[in-house]
């Protein structure tokens, strides 16, 4: 069975249809989708509609079925993409890396854990334990990464909240010998609130209701949610999808496989408790002063944390500041408490997420290898799972963030499949006609630009502490941007009925326009956490816990220097994972969702549409169409193939150009190639299949 099995499924490859629209290409997914074929083809892209139900395409049968094929030998799948990209790592020792993209929902986790099933299915012939215990580590990791990085939200019942990069690293045998996970930017402020209909983050449930009584009256929990205020805003509580009970053994026999010990496993659960407690502390007000209102809960967060009661409280009222070397003990206001409260709380979660991964990358380390320099070096499979795009009732600065990640990618896609193969048909002299694509670069400026973008605005703003606001911030990005097409505020086009008031600026997005709510703009990307926190937690009897905050190891008097911004600190890791995937050679896999509803039978052609159109799908289809399939150096080309053409073998006397032409023309095939300045193009993947089978013969 190759790409293509029958006309009634319509076309595997996007390529081959007659007629290329956006209304043809969602027309033949809807067909494909309705018979079970949830993966098509652009070439070596793989579009992917999410199914919402089992599917039974993923055994080991079916891995059989493409290991070691090419892509066109088999029907559509991942583990076509994955065999590429494993052949391309092993056959030419190059990096390479597996893009996901698609919105929240369309399968790209899902699609991750699928490549990754794949590698570890074909990996490891001798069954070497140490293989086998890096492959065991890297499929229980993701476990634990959803445990704490995922919730429920109104798009996705188990949506990563975090965004992750996961090299995993081959020795010349091509097996994997260690990995590294890189996480960005975790949606924190779910920790502390959730929408109506979200939940938070999994672990608390899965603690709540997996938690043994023994554990919970340790932990000073009740068995009921609902008694913590944390846990509860969003009402999403217990998820029909969602079995916290059994999840919550399989992060324990996760957590047990990284190689924690039960203290460390413990303090885990000990920290995620005292965010519940924390959550319950409320605050009185008597005449001028602040106090706690609920010591029982106070001294149950102290006690989670190993840290003195007098300390925390002191702590949760009082700022400790440091002027002309005197240190003085500033009261807070009680709304400044409940702040400091919540962001005492966020920042414990974070770290503890960190810390969680710093772990299982411990267990990871591929190990030095000395026999490296004999073989070749270790070479990387990259795998890219990050948040998609989010349009929201209310849009913040963590959308913010993720949209701009999104325009990155989305820009990445562009320069390397768009651009740069238009580019090299007019560097090679091919007959090309150009197609037209929208270039989003001009939305990433906007954002990201040095002195200029909206990032470099918002920490500037966020400078002058006291004097600006959100709504200054508006009015500065108002003067800067009321020209630039990308970007509306209600401000600067007065007659704007869609923005609804003076607090809300509109970015035109590649993927549709997002209306963006300023308020919390600047106290996210400052997020302060008090100094006196991280002392306190410093000074922890828990190890772990110290070891988590180095930091308060400060001096009272010590200024600290000011930390760079959350959006600085995220455009810079934008930065550098753009730049790490550009040295390797990508792979993408586009993941469609079908519908809203999470339905398995329901095709909505609107919602397609929209995503085909931003995307770019359709374009890449008409490049990839105009294009050619194969492309190779000549001398390569004729080093590979001259023994199954009797006029270039041995040894071809003539130019390596006439050398490739008649190879070619002996095997009819010139009519299906185009000759450039440097290389030879070939439109139809099969001709390269009969290349290959032809000198397979002779060898
Ligand atoms: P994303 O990471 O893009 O937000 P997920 O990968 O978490 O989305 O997918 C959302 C849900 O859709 C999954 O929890 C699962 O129920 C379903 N799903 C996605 N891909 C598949 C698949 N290949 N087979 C079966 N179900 C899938
Ligand atoms: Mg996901």
């Amino acid at each position: 069975m190759a790409v293509h099995e029958g006309k009634e499924y319509g076309v595997g490859d996007l390529v081959l249809l007659d007629n290329i629209t956006d209304d043809s290409v969602v027309n033949n997914l809807k067909l494909r989708f309705s018979k079970g074929r949830i993966y098509s083809y652009i070439g070596e892209v793989v579009v992917s509609v999410n199914p919402y139900k089992q599917v039974n395409i993923y055994g080991q049968d079916v891995v059989q079925q493409y290991k070691n094929r090419e892509f066109y030998e088999r029907p559509p799948h991942i583990f076509a993409l994955a065999d590429a990209s494993y052949k391309t790592m092993r056959r030419l020792n190059k990096d390479t890396c597996i893009v996901i993209s698609g919105e929240s929902g369309s399968g790209k986790t899902e699609a991750s854990k699928i490549v990754m099933r794949y590698i570890a299915a074909v990996t490891n012939a001798n069954q070497r334990a140490e293989i086998e215990r890096v492959k065991n580590i890297l499929i229980q990791s993701t476990c634990i990464l959803e445990a704490f990085g995922n919730a429920k939200t109104n798009r996705n019942d188990n949506s990563s909240r975090f965004g992750k990069y996961m090299d995993i690293n081959f020795d010349f045998k091509g097996d994997p010998v260690g990995g590294n996970i890189e996480n960005y930017l975790l949606e924190k402020s779910r920790v502390v609130l959730q929408h109506a209909g979200e939940r938070n983050f999994h672990a608390f449930y899965q603690l709540l209701v997996g938690g043994s009584d023994k554990l919970l009256s340790a932990l000073h929990l009740k068995r009921d949610h609902k008694s913590y205020a944390y846990v509860s805003h969003g009402t999403a509580h217990p998820v029909n999808t969602i079995n916290d009970k059994q999840d919550f053994q399989s992060v324990g026999a996760a957590l047990n496989s990284l190689g924690l010990s039960t203290e460390q496993t413990e303090t885990i659960w000990r920290i995620v408790a005292s965010i519940l407690h924390l959550g319950n502390i409320t605050f009185t007000k008597d005449g001028d002063h602040v106090n706690v209102a609920n010591m029982d809960r106070l001294q149950s967060v102290a006690k989670m944390l190993h840290i003195s009661d007098k300390d925390f409280k002191q702590a949760l009222l009082s700022r400790t500041v440091a002027a002309r070397g005197e240190v003085m003990d500033k009261p807070l206001t009680q709304s400044e408490a409940l702040y400091a409260r919540d962001a005492f709380a966020k920042a414990i979660y974070e770290r503890l997420f960190t810390w969680v991964v710093q772990q299982i990358n411990e267990t990871l380390r591929p190990p030095a290898n000395p026999s490296a320099s004999l073989y070749g070096k270790n070479t990387v499979i990259g795998v890219l799972d990050i948040y998609g795009f989010e349009i929201f009732e209310t849009n913040s600065f963590e959308q913010f963030c993720i949209n701009y990640c999104n325009e990155k990618l989305q820009q990445l896609f562009i320069e390397l499949v768009l651009k740069q193969e238009q580019e090299e048909y007019e560097r090679e002299g091919i007959h090309w006609t150009p197609v037209e694509y929208f270039n989003n670069r001009i939305i990433c400026d906007l954002v990201e630009q040095q002195h200029n973008g909206i990032i470099a605005l918002m920490d500037e703003a966020c400078l002058n502490v006291g004097k600006t606001t959100d709504q200054t911030f508006l009015e500065a990005m108002d003067k800067k941007f009321f020209k630039h097409g990308h970007y509306t505020s209600r401000q600067t086009a007065q007659q704007d009925k869609t923005l609804a008031h003076h607090r809300e600026f509109r970015i035109k997005h590649y993927a549709g326009d997002v209306v963006y709510t300023v308020d919390g703009f600047l106290d996210k990307n400052r997020d302060p956490i008090f100094q006196d926190f991280k002392r306190l937690l410093f000074n922890s009897k828990d190890s772990l816990i110290r070891d988590m905050w180095p930091e308060g190891a400060a001096h009272k008097t010590t200024v600290t220097k000011r930390p760079l911004t959350t959006a600085t600190v995220f455009k810079n890791s934008m930065l550098a994972l753009v730049q790490k995937l550009q040295t390797k050679e990508p792979h993408y896999i586009r993941c469609i969702k079908p519908n809203e509803i999470k339905s398995p039978s329901q095709f909505d052609e609107v919602r397609v549409k929209h995503q085909i159109h931003y995307l770019n799908i359709t374009e890449n289809v008409r490049v990839r169409r105009a294009g050619f399939a194969y492309r190779m150096v000549y001398k390569r080309f004729l080093q590979r193939y001259k023994l199954i053409c009797q006029k270039t073998w041995p040894n071809f006397p003539g130019s390596d150009v006439d050398g490739v032409k008649a190879i070619l023309t002996e095997h009819r095939l010139a009519k299906d190639a185009a000759f450039g300045k440097t290389k030879v193009f070939i439109r139809s993947p099969e001709s390269v299949h009969y290349l290959e089978e032809a000198r397979n013969k002779k060898l």
